[in-house]
């Protein structure tokens, strides 16, 4: 699973890693939600965001998505 965000200035969506441990992933959404003190690694419920015309935004966690894997279209 990836966290996504999203950034206020742009609009743009982006990851920032993940983790494959999908307990790992929900402990981390639910800690972000609570504002908790993250473990290292763990998504942070704002993140800044480098545009893509080299603004500096702000950027919402939105959650942890699950990531498609190209092997399972197959
Ligand atoms: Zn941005």
């Amino acid at each position: 699973m990836k966290s996504v965000y999203k950034c206020r200035l742009c609009g743009e969506k982006h990851c920032e890693g993940g983790t494959s441990n999908m307990r790992i992933a929900l402990s981390a959404v639910i800690a972000a939600t609570l504002n908790k003190e993250p473990e290292p690694n763990a998504p942070t419920i704002l993140t800044v965001h480098i545009c893509k015309d080299g603004s500096y935004g702000i950027s919402d966690f939105l959650g942890m998505q699950m990531e498609v894997r190209s092997d399972e279209n197959i």
